[in-house]
């Protein structure tokens, strides 16, 4: 990973060897800018413990996400309820790790206790998942058939991003921005700046910190440029699976173009998720 940009290695960091290294390759003494924190990390098919060596390896402290809702939702693992959270959260107990979830769909937080989701750090979730005609969820990424033209999804996509952003309790919107398919070659014309307007004052009312995501590299440079000048705060993630967490290079790339200090990112305080 190419870092090139000043790095910070604060109380957050304490223990992480790798932090040291990573500021060591940024090869500077400048005042450090922004902490490097993958908040999008998936364990799947991986251990805490080999992704810590990773961890360490790249100087970037991890938030580890496990999609978190209903078992209408399909993934690896899919936290439905107090029991299947507190079990996870275990597993991570003592670690240095941030501790997240990615949650699913409106309805995500049925099966869970207020008093168990407050032992998050943060809660993550996306808009990839989208109505399909017959109201039923659908992957946005496995190409389903019914979205229509261009712009009459756009409308009920910008429409999606304000509904879970005002009703959903999360901390931050990831893989943002990101289009199906049929429509990414267009997302330049389609992201208008009345359109990221939207998204982004409905960011900056609730609270909601924007991802960079490396993963995907999104949103673009023009998406973040205005979500900055509005006040928005970011986080960086890799949606990373082992062992591709902690690549954080476009992230770390248009950080530095849009000149990101420490202030800019959110950051999971200790106490729990914002909005629980
Ligand atoms: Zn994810």
């Amino acid at each position: 990973m190419r870092i090139t940009r000043r790095v910070f290695c604060g109380a957050a960091f304490a223990g992480l060897a790798g932090c040291a290294r990573g500021a060591r390759r940024a090869g500077t003494a400048e005042k450090p800018a922004f902490p490097l924190v993958d908040l999008h990390v998936h364990l799947d098919n991986s251990t805490v413990d080999q992704v810590l060596a990773l961890s360490a390896e790249r100087g970037v402290k991890f938030g580890i996400v496990e999609h978190a809702g209903t078992k209408e939702n399909v993934y690896p693992v899919v936290l439905s309820n107090d029991e299947e959270l507190l079990r996870h959260l275990d597993t991570l107990a003592g670690k240095p790790v941030f501790k997240g979830v990615q949650a699913e769909w409106l309805d995500w937080q049925s099966g869970f206790s207020k008093e168990a989701l407050k032992k998050l750090d943060y809660i993550l979730t996306d808009t990839m998942t989208f109505p399909g005609p017959d109201g039923r969820r659908m992957k946005l990424w496995e190409k389903p058939e019914g979205l229509g033209t261009a712009q009459e999804f756009m409308a009920r996509y910008v429409d999606w991003h304000l509904q879970i952003i005002e009703t959903m309790s999360m901390d931050i919107l990831a893989n943002g921005t990101w289009l199906p398919a049929a429509f990414a070659a267009e997302y330049d014309t389609l992201w208008t700046e009345a359109r990221v307007a939207k998204v982004v004052d409905a960011l900056v009312k609730h609270g909601v910190a924007l991802e960079i995501s490396s993963g995907f590299s999104l949103p673009k440079l023009s998406w973040l440029r205005q979500a900055k000048a509005a006040g928005v705060k970011f986080t960086m993630g890799s949606n990373g699976r082992y062992p591709k967490m902690g690549l954080l290079d476009y992230s770390l790339t248009v950080a530095e173009q849009l000149e990101l200090q420490a202030d800019d990112f959110f950051l999971p305080n200790g106490n729990g998720p914002r909005r629980i």
